[in-house]
């Protein structure tokens, strides 16, 4: 099969939520491996311990800039998926950036799953492959 061009793909997650994604993406390493990851510091730093092999760019930690970032280049079509797993039971000091890059994805459409259940749909779907 004809494999499509490498995708950049954003990963985000709240802080009782970093382990599921890293468990996501440690499943899914064999489809990441070929697409450009992006992630926010904290949660990209993590990812790569569990994920030495995936070359993973980071933004700046969510709460100081990184998930406005990631939106930003979400405005400028850079982003062809996000993984963001949020945390709704929580509090989050950066609230507004967390809604406003919701928001963004879903103003340029960009495919977008907060939870493991989409992310295992979205991976399964033939986007990643
Ligand atoms: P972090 O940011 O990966 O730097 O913790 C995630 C977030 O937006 O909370």
């Amino acid at each position: 099969m004809l494999k499509s061009k490498p995708k950049n793909i954003a990963l985000i997650a709240h802080d009782l939520k970093k382990r599921s994604l890293a468990t996501w993406v440690f499943n899914n390493q064999t489809k990441l491996k070929r697409h450009n990851i992006l992630a926010t510091a904290t949660t990209g730093g993590i990812i790569q311990k569990h994920c030495p092999q995936l070359r993973i760019r980071v933004t700046k930690s969510g709460p100081l800039g990184g998930d406005q970032q990631i939106g930003a280049m979400i405005a400028d079509d850079g982003i062809d998926l996000l993984i963001f797993f949020t945390d709704p039971l929580s509090p989050h000091p950066h609230d507004v950036d967390v809604k406003a890059l919701s928001r963004l994805a879903v103003v340029y459409d960009v495919p977008m799953a907060c939870s493991g259940a989409t992310a295992d749909l979205i991976a399964a779907s033939g986007y990643l492959d």
